[in-house]
């Protein structure tokens, strides 16, 4: 158990005050504050980034380069002891803030930037042997106490990133080229945009040309998105469209120890470990859980990006605080009406379907669902069947599970999701009774949909938008079924609707 304790000294030769672990200070050093717990001193300013440096060639400035350039770590996340950083230290090249910064009635964490005070816990401390605050909200990543110093990298970056090729081939729309257009303008001048791009416009492909722009002009990009599975998807795509470009694929249990790349393509969780390093941050679908839920995510993501950068909002469903801000003029936006494959989005039918809780307590669906489950197996065609809970899935599953045993129901805690969801794709499964994990990100062709319960509450218009943007997506089946069978409509059915209803009207490079 070493107490780490840290002082404040004055370096002439930088002409600024740095902060150094109290092993590190000499006699000839002038101490302003300090030796104390870190998180007692009073916060420094942050250097500037790219800070000179002197001459260090040896192995270890670059493998510390390497792990630190764009991120805040933990000491012992570099793999480093405080002798190894000493000289980087004293030269301002690496410096040292506090984990956790006190505040009135609380502290801000500065990793994950929440200042809940519920996320904050007390509990004796094995690094420092006292009593002492720690973050709940990013424990996974490592423990950060009131004694846990935060590392910076401030000298030079190590990514060489080549000129881009755009090896893609395809032709934008209209309404594709448009917002492409919009995106490069943003990136130009360092600005916000909103991409309101309809379920299946196409929103990978429009990224292209504004992506290479910004690689061109050697600024770091970050593409982020809550959720995994969109991550996944995204790294081969845009590998494949710019084969000459290291990218960075980070995601919960598969982050890699690349090194730093131009592009990074991170869950917004990864995101956390980032600090002033993105010109570019693309988010895509900033409604979805658990972004929207969370709002230190948002602040984490703010703060991966430097100071004078440019922020994409991508989504098929924005916030009423989004939508705001462009009513408001605070934000641009441009909307894409129209799929890529200039059809009309599939508008959702409503169908009453009285006290359908009632009739799965008896093991049975509500009449008019059956017939349209049966339809769709006879003739073939795939379906996907959405339910509020996976209570009522477990029973819708087993009800349909007597007509046809290939049948299957997937959520979020089913381990067998991704299998199931592959045997769908493939045909195997004919029908798919799922929750809302399945509201976004799934591509289906010629696939019909189904809501059973729509009343309820966890399908609110955004969901509802998302479910119906499932249908009609391929160019060679650009039609589908959309039914919402409920117990009465509600307020989120009708505006999902209208929602749909309005883009088809919308001329698109309008
Ligand atoms: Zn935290
Ligand atoms: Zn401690």
């Amino acid at each position: 158990m070493i107490s780490i304790r840290f002082v404040h000294v004055f370096k002439p030769s930088l002409n600024s005050t740095i902060c150094l672990p109290e092993t590190c200070s000499k006699e000839s050093m002038e101490v302003i504050r300090g030796p104390s717990v870190i998180s007692s001193l009073p916060q420094l300013p942050l250097p500037d980034s790219d800070h000179s440096t002197g001459s260090f060639n040896d192995p270890l400035y670059h493998s510390i380069q390497n792990k630190l350039y764009g991120k805040e770590l933990l000491l012992n996340e570099l793999e480093v002891t405080w002798e190894d950083l000493h000289p980087l230290l004293e030269s301002g090249i690496v410096s040292i803030r506090s984990g956790l910064l006190p505040l009135n009635k609380t502290f801000r964490c500065h990793r994950c930037y929440t200042d809940n005070p519920k996320m904050f816990g007390r509990a004796p401390c094995s690094s420092c042997g006292s009593l002492c605050t720690y973050c709940r909200h990013c424990i996974m990543m490592g423990k950060i106490s009131t004694c846990t110093p935060l590392l910076r990298w401030n000298g030079p970056s190590p990514v060489n990133s080549p000129h881009p090729h755009l090896k893609w081939e395809g032709t934008l729309t209209k309404g594709q080229l448009k917002a492409a257009q919009a995106l490069k303008d943003s990136i130009e001048k360092e600005q916000e945009l909103l991409i309101w791009a309809v379920c299946g416009a196409g929103k990978t492909e429009i990224l292209f040309p504004g992506l290479q722009f910004a690689l061109s002009k050697k600024k770091r990009v970050l593409v982020t998105s809550p959720r995994t599975d969109v991550v996944l998807e995204l790294m081969p795509r845009m590998q494949k469209a710019f084969p000459n470009i290291p990218i960075n694929g980070l995601y919960g249990g598969g982050t890699k120890k690349d090194p730093p790349a131009s592009l990074v393509i991170a869950t917004t969780h990864q995101t956390m470990r980032f600090t002033d390093t993105f010109d570019v941050v693309v988010i895509d679908e900033v409604d979805a859980f658990p972004f929207h839920a969370d709002d230190s995510l948002l602040h984490a993501v703010y703060k991966s990006k430097k100071n004078k950068a440019s922020i994409i909002y991508l989504t098929a469903t924005p916030s009423e605080d989004i939508k705001q801000r462009v009513a408001n003029e605070d934000l641009s936006s441009v909307v894409i009406p129209r799929r890529f494959h200039g059809h009309p989005l599939p508008v959702p039918r409503f169908q009453w379907s009285g006290s359908w809780q009632k009739d799965l307590n008896h093991m049975r669906l509500p009449k008019s669902l059956q017939k349209w489950c049966a339809h769709r197996i006879e003739n073939g065609i795939p379906a996907l069947l959405f339910v509020p809970t996976i209570e009522i899935l477990e029973k819708v599953t087993s009800i349909l599970k007597r007509k046809n045993p290939h049948i299957q129901g997937v959520h979020s805690k089913d381990i067998k999701r991704h299998q199931k969801v592959s045997e769908f794709r493939e045909g195997v499964v004919p029908l798919l009774v799922t929750t809302t994990i399945l509201e976004r990100g799934i591509t289906i062709p010629g696939v019909d949909v189904a809501v059973l319960g729509s009343e309820d509450n966890i399908f609110t218009e955004s969901a509802l938008v998302q479910i119906a943007g499932r249908a009609g997506r391929s160019s060679s089946k650009p039609h589908g079924d959309v039914v919402f069978f409920h117990f009465g409509k509600t307020k989120a059915m009708k505006k999902a609707c209208q929602h749909i209803v309005k883009m088809n009207r919308r001329e698109e490079g309008k």
